[in-house]
């Protein structure tokens, strides 16, 4: 049973007196529910900041490796204030101010950047920057290091680059099954911060099988905004017909919630604005429920919760499964 409360229409405020959400209470009229929190994380948040201030402080052009969060929208509309995205570091020229990205960058970036006399300003989420201390943690004490995570992700490329000798990137539990590893007594994991919990789990479970002995993080890396936005879809996708997550093809933690979803059988589709949505989904559904992806402006869920009142999607329902007041301090040369 999920408590949720009605919204006005026009409105995004919680009822006092919440209601209860069951499929027993199928509603008659087109209902949306959405999920909260959704949408844009702590980490995401500083990292867009830290470019606005860059950009005010400095002055365009600001340089920006790789993309800043994984979302399109941002990226372009920081494009349009003067930052320059580029894909390495040898593509900002010497002496340039240049933005790392909320998934942090190997030592490698940080030395090349020194070598062309950047001005580096970190946006780096510190729940990756954890990550990054605990890998280096692990190498100092002679572990081989499993790192659970997408291998072409930028997240899992920085943090295997602690130590890209003594670690091994696996992304299911078949390829524990292949490890190969010096001392078996001397094994350690590590996650990135936006995998499915289910599916990590699992492939732990599997490690433990495999390697007895193995050592985690004190406290797991998957973050809580990545945890957070999964709950509230494992609640709610069992009461709707359809999910629709909004956010880019190339964000990690966004194409999670659509698979949390389809592992529950229930049809979810991503989608980067409410453009993309395609009017063959909706009509077979009575009971649409909507999410963002931690890297997805608010501005874009509004548009969708618009598109979805004009197909007469007339009721909007806010479902609030956790609270986040979750910040970070910005970098010292920002901080103001
Ligand atoms: Fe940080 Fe998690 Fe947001 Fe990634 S999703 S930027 S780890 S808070």
């Amino acid at each position: 049973m999920i408590r949720i409360g009605e919204i006005p229409r026009g409105g995004l405020l919680l009822s006092s007196e919440p209601v209860i959400l069951s499929d027993a209470t199928i509603p008659e009229q087109k209902v949306v529910y959405l999920l909260k929190p959704r949408g844009f994380c702590a980490g995401v948040v500083r990292a867009i900041e830290i470019v606005e201030l860059a950009l005010d402080l400095y002055g365009p052009p600001i340089y920006v490796r790789k993309e800043i969060v994984h979302n399109r929208h941002v990226v372009e509309k920081l494009t349009a204030r003067g930052a320059i995205f580029v894909d390495e570091t040898e593509d900002v020229p010497p002496g340039a101010c240049v933005v790392f990205s909320a998934h942090g960058v190997s030592p490698a970036v940080r030395d090349e950047a020194r070598r062309r006399n950047l001005r580096v300003i970190d946006a780096t989420c510190p729940l990756v920057t954890k990550v990054h201390l605990e890998a280096v943690r692990f190498a100092r004490l002679g572990f081989t290091i499993v790192l659970i995570g997408h291998p072409e992700h930028d997240e899992v490329i920085g943090t295997l680059g602690e130590a890209p000798q003594q670690t091994r990137v696996v992304s299911s539990a078949e390829q524990v099954d292949q490890l190969e590893v010096p001392d078996p007594a001397s094994v350690a994991y590590l996650t990135q911060t936006t995998l499915s919990l289910d599916e990590t789990r699992h492939i732990i479970d599997r490690l433990r099988e495999r390697f007895p002995l193995i050592q985690g993080p004190p406290a797991q890396d998957i973050c809580y905004a990545t945890q957070n936005r999964q709950e509230a879809v494992k609640a709610v996708a069992p009461h709707s017909d359809l999910l629709l997550v909004v956010g880019s093809d190339n964000s990690s933690n966004a194409r999670r919630l659509v698979e949390v979803s389809e592992c529950l059988s229930v049809p979810a589709r991503l989608v980067d604005d409410a453009s993309e949505v395609d009017p063959a989904w909706l009509s077979p559904a009575q009971r649409v429920a909507v999410t963002a992806g931690a890297s997805t402006p608010e501005y874009l869920v509004q548009d969708l919760i618009a598109h979805l009142n004009r197909q007469r999607f007339d009721r909007v329902e806010e479902v609030e499964l956790a609270q986040e007041d979750v910040r970070f301090a910005l970098p010292p040369e920002l901080a103001g």
